[in-house]
């Protein structure tokens, strides 16, 4: 199957898992993983009518923005980022969901005021505990969250995570449902924002939405194994 056959099969997925769960498809934004995919890949979703797109490394994603210049093509940046390389993914990025430390919002920050733009920004979280994940622990984000808000050219809406990779339905849930009890936490603190929940990928998407992901974040299922 081509690419765009394989979005619109996705896009079914995230339907029923939609209308499962009582919820609008059009709360759900697919966003295409295109990483270690070639533009042409990246081509083919755009003529399926995507323009949003997601790299977890700052080379890659910096080459391959270039290489669509003249594309309609935008990107986020999922994966982790050293405060070293903030110049490099600003050059591509327009959207960050791996944030996960304040060293990291700081540079950000004074990168972007000089620049006199802003970025959307989501706070990585494991939620799964395990020690090869990045992202803070969910009972520390409320205290990191305060700590942002002095970081004016940062929007920070919202919380990133990868679930568990396991087989076990009930342990992917509990993933998610951590994710939505720290955002409950935030909106109790801050009376309202923190909408966007981004989780969920090839494997777990329909988890993810039952527990009220806003973004699904989804490489293979669109691109093929890689
Ligand atoms: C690769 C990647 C995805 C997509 O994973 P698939 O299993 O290919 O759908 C999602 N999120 C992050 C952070 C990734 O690095």
């Amino acid at each position: 199957m081509g690419v765009a056959e394989n979005l619109a099969a996705v896009e079914a997925r995230i339907a029923a898992a939609c209308a499962a769960s009582g919820r609008d498809t059009s709360s759900v934004r697919l966003l295409p993983v295109t990483k270690t995919r070639p533009a042409a890949d990246v081509r083919a979703a755009l003529g399926s009518g995507y323009t949003r797109f997601a790299e977890n490394l700052v080379q890659d994603g910096l080459a391959k923005a270039e290489e669509l210049a003249n594309t309609p093509a935008t990107w986020a940046l999922i994966g982790h980022l050293q405060s070293n390389k903030v110049r490099d993914a600003l050059a591509f990025a327009s959207e960050f969901q791996a944030l996960d430390s304040l060293k990291l919002a700081q540079a950000l920050d004074r990168r972007l005021e000089g620049q006199g733009r802003r970025l959307t920004v989501l706070i990585q979280v494991n939620s799964s505990g395990e020690d090869t994940k990045y992202g803070l622990a969910p009972a520390d984000v409320p205290a990191f969250a305060a700590q942002l808000r002095p970081l004016a050219n940062l929007d920070v809406t919202g919380l990133m995570t990868l679930a568990l990779p396991s087989d076990d339905h009930s342990l992917v849930a509990a993933c998610f449902e951590r994710m939505r009890d720290v955002q409950d936490r935030l909106r109790d603190a801050d009376g309202a924002g923190w909408d966007e929940l981004s989780m969920g990928m090839s494997r777990d998407l329909e988890i993810a939405i039952a527990h009220g992901a806003t973004t699904v974040r989804v490489g293979t299922a669109v691109f093929g194994a890689r």
